[in-house]
Parts: structure tokens; C-alpha cells; sequence
């Protein structure tokens, strides 16, 4: 596999990667926002239940008229804590089947869908006289002393808050015929949880559809990705083969090509042979002159420019671009009018004349071929580098073929000249000569009215 097709891949799964870890996060915030909502609605319902005059509000008020007696008791030093608490205990949990069934009496009415179930647990108890406040009960921890409600581990996630209940107290109470007073104020903090099976799975069933729609996105994306890389890895292979047809072909065809030119010209000095015969060899001899050319041609062209192999030596400008021009004016003389307009200056060319004097005749070709009948030739120097602009007033080339016309195998296809062939090949074998020179080359042109390329060379 190529290098670049690699890189593709590479380049593909980094993008797929960071792709689905922006989706994983959207879906985690997505079920962040619907926990939180879902936990808040749910804390709503359960808030509006025991509120005032319910018959568990009187459950709570049965339990904390029990509950101050003792208090009473214990600010009086008749009662230890540990006993105060299991009292407190005993009352709730003697109160809590009743508390249960009115519960659940509240949340069947409610209508949630989903089983709740909830319990109060005692976070803190102070008790504050004149003379200091003591606590008898604190307890932070999650494994808090349990009131009323049903019996289930406390998840901290589905903490509803806590509630206060604060009072002052004043008491009179005889023991043992002696009558005795007190006062203190009491702090009462309870932190409520609810609990419901299978919470999460709640939430993720109403993430189902978004769910099931980034899961299949995803599928589509991981396809796609799959078959234009399978589709790519093919054509790679198709275009291999295809050049390496081309080459082989090509160099199986030259040698039959030879053959047979030695075979002609060997025909051709035969003294005694008639006219017909002679023009028949000629045609032969021209025909198998153009076939080989046009081998050479598609042979040249499976090369890039970085295969090419230069054979730079030092030209006079001015020499090197008019012998070109001498040699063009004479093939051509009866079709175009050549104008020339070459820098008298003595610049010293540093390359190629083979395979330049090959890129600059290919455009002088193409002008005759499409329509021209006058080209104007410029040479001279701008910044260092050598300029040579052709320019003709041929059928000129559209902006979107002006992108298209460096490429193996484009040609313009153009109703009005049906008898022009071609390979599409020649400027493709310009542009690459002159890139392997470090040059470069440019076209402007206007339909109908002509073009003009211009080659620019640097002169180190
Ligand atoms: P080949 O040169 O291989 O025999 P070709 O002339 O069709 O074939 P190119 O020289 O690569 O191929 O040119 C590509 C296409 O660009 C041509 O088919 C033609 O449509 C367009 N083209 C090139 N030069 C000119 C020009 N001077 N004026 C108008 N069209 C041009
Ligand atoms: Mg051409």
C-alpha cells in the first residue's frame, strides 16, 4: 500500500476517534441534564407529601409529642442518651407500618410510574438549656440512624435534603411529689432519601431513540469510511496495473516498429521497382515513422518529473529558442505567422535541450492544431528568471479546462474540431519537463479568442 493511502487511513481513524469521543461526551452530558431532571421531579412529588394536615404530618406530630417527654426526662438527668436514643427509636419504629401504608397510599395517587420508596434518618439532635448546649446525637456518614420510612442502603445520588424542626420547650413535672421546671430548646435535623429500582435504567430508556440513532450514525460513518478506503485501495491497484500495461506494451511494440523500418529502407534502395510500389513503401515507411512516434510519446509520459533524467548543459537563449522557431517556421509556414519578440540579451540557459526543445514545440503543436493562424514568441529576463510566452489567437480554453489541460489524458472536447487528435498527453509532458527544471508554467486564455502560455525558467 502506498504511503499516502497510509496517511489516509491514519488520518481517517484520528478523525473517527476524535468524532466518537465528542458524541460519547455529548451522550454523557445529554444523560447528566435528564438524571438531573428526573431527580429533581421526582424530589417534587416527594416533597408535597406529609405536608400540613396530611395523616403523616399527624404521625410526625404523635411522634414528637411522645419523643419531648422524653426529652423532658432526659434534661432532668433521669434518662441516659443511649437510652433517650433507643426510645426514640422504638416510638418511630412503633409508628412505622402506619407511616408506611399512608406513603404509600400518597405515591400510588401520584401516579410516578416507577416504584419510590423513601426514609428520614436522623442527622442531629442538640438540646440547648441556660447553661449549654449539648449534642446528643451527630452523625454525617451515610449509615445514619434510621427514623421513619422503609429500610434500604442510602445512595448519596438520590439524597432529597434535609429538613429542621427546631422548638422550645417549657415543662412542669412532678416526680416523686416534687415539682420540677424546665426550659431548652431543641434541634431536630433529619436528612431524607428516596430510593428507586433501577433508576439508571430508567433514564437510559428515555434516552433509547438518541441512543439508537448515534449508534447507527456511528455504523453509517465506520461504513463509509470502509468502502471509500476499499474503493480507493482499488483504483490504486487498477491504475498500477494499467500503467505497467502501458509501459510493457508500448516497449513489446518498439521492437517489431524497428524491424520493420530497417525492412522498409532496405526495400526502398531496391533499384528496380515500380511507382506504385515506391509510393506504397513510402506510406509504409511515414506511417510506421508516426507509429513510433507515438510510442515514444505514451512511453515518455508514464514518467513523472521526478524520474526524469536531465542532461543539463549552458545554452544562449537567444540560439536555443530560435533554432526552435527556425525549425517550426519551416513545417509550418503555410498555416501561421510567427512574430518574434526575443531579448537581445546574451542570457545563458542552464539546461535540458532535448526535453526543453520537447516542452516548447508540444505548445507550438497545440496552437496550430487548435486554430491558430498568427503566434507571437517572447523572450526575456523578469527577476532572475527567464520568461517565454507563446501566445496565439486560436479557439482559446475555458477557465474550467485552464485547471484541467496538465493532466495525463485530458483533452477539451470540442464539437467544432472533429478532426483533431491527440493523446491528451503533450502539455502533461511540458508541464512535467519544466517542473523537473524547476520552472514553471502558466495559462491564460479566452474562449474564441486565443491563449498563451508562458514558461518560466530559473536562470541558476
Ligand atoms: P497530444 O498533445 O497528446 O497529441 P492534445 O494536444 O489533445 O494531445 P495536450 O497537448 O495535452 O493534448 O492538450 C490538452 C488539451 O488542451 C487539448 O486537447 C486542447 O483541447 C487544449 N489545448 C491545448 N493547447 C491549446 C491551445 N493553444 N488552444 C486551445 N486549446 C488548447
Ligand atoms: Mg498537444
Amino acid at each position: 500500500m502506498s504511503r499516502k493511502i497510509i496517511l489516509l487511513i491514519i488520518a481517517s481513524i484520528i478523525g473517527l476517534i476524535a468524532l466518537s469521543l465528542i458524541q460519547a461526551q455529548l451522550i454523557q452530558n445529554t444523560y447528566a441534564l435528564r438524571k438531573q431532571a428526573f431527580i429533581d421531579k421526582t424530589s417534587k412529588v416527594v416533597g408535597k407529601i406529609g405536608s400540613y394536615g396530611t395523616p403523616i404530618d399527624s404521625i410526625g406530630d404523635a411522634i414528637s409529642s411522645v419523643f419531648l417527654k422524653d426529652l423532658d426526662k432526659y434534661s432532668l438527668r433521669m434518662l441516659s442518651k443511649q437510652k433517650l436514643l433507643n426510645r426514640l427509636q422504638k416510638i418511630n419504629d412503633s409508628l412505622n407500618p402506619n407511616f408506611i401504608k399512608e406513603y404509600e397510599k400518597e405515591i400510588r395517587s401520584k401516579d410516578l410510574g416507577y416504584d419510590l420508596k423513601y426514609h428520614k434518618t436522623l442527622q442531629s439532635l442538640v438540646l440547648v438549656d441556660s447553661l449549654k448546649s449539648d449534642t446528643i446525637y451527630f452523625n454525617n456518614t451515610t449509615t445514619n440512624l434510621k427514623l421513619v420510612g422503609y429500610d434500604f442502603k442510602n445512595d448519596p445520588e438520590l439524597r432529597l435534603g434535609t429538613s429542621t424542626w427546631e422548638t422550645n420547650r417549657t415543662f412542669e413535672k412532678k416526680i416523686k411529689g416534687e415539682l420540677k421546671k424546665g426550659d431548652y430548646d431543641v434541634v431536630f435535623k433529619t436528612i431524607n432519601y428516596m430510593n428507586i429500582d433501577g433508576w439508571n435504567r430508567i433514564i437510559l430508556k428515555e434516552m433509547r431513540g438518541l441512543l439508537i440513532f448515534s449508534f447507527c450514525i456511528f455504523l453509517f460513518v465506520i461504513g463509509l469510511f470502509y468502502y471509500s478506503i476499499k474503493n480507493l485501495i482499488t483504483q490504486k491497484k487498477i491504475a498500477d496495473i494499467k500503467t505497467d500495461f502501458v509501459n510493457n506494451i508500448t516497449h513489446e511494440l518498439k521492437t517489431p516498429l524497428a524491424t520493420l523500418g530497417l525492412a522498409t529502407k532496405i526495400l526502398k534502395k531496391q533499384e528496380q521497382i515500380s511507382p506504385i510500389m515506391k509510393s506504397t513503401i513510402s506510406t509504409i515507411e511515414r506511417q510506421n515513422v508516426r507509429l513510433q512516434k507515438l510510442i515514444d510519446q505514451v512511453l515518455n509520459n508514464s514518467l513523472g518529473y521526478e524520474e526524469l533524467v536531465l542532461e543539463k548543459h549552458k545554452f544562449n537563449s537567444t540560439d536555443f529558442i530560435s533554432e526552435i522557431l527556425n525549425d517550426f517556421e519551416v513545417s509550418h509556414k503555410d498555416k501561421v505567422t510567427l512574430k518574434r519578440m526575443i531579448s537581445s540579451e546574451n542570457l545563458k540557459l542552464n539546461l535540458d535541450r532535448f526535453y526543453m526543445t520537447t516542452a516548447i514545440v508540444n505548445i507550438l503543436e497545440n496552437a496550430v492544431k487548435y486554430g491558430t493562424n498568427k503566434i507571437a514568441v517572447q523572450s526575456k529576463i523578469n527577476n532572475e528568471n527567464w520568461q517565454l510566452k507563446i501566445q496565439d489567437n486560436g479557439i482559446g480554453i475555458s477557465k474550467k479546462n485552464q485547471k484541467l489541460i496538465f493532466n495525463k489524458f485530458f483533452r477539451v472536447e470540442n464539437k467544432d474540431v472533429h478532426n483533431v487528435k491527440g493523446l491528451g498527453l503533450g502539455l502533461y509532458y511540458s508541464h512535467q519537463i519544466i517542473k523537473a527544471h524547476g520552472g514553471s508554467i502558466q495559462v491564460e486564455s479566452e474562449k474564441g479568442k486565443g491563449t498563451s502560455f508562458t514558461i518560466v525558467l530559473p536562470l541558476k
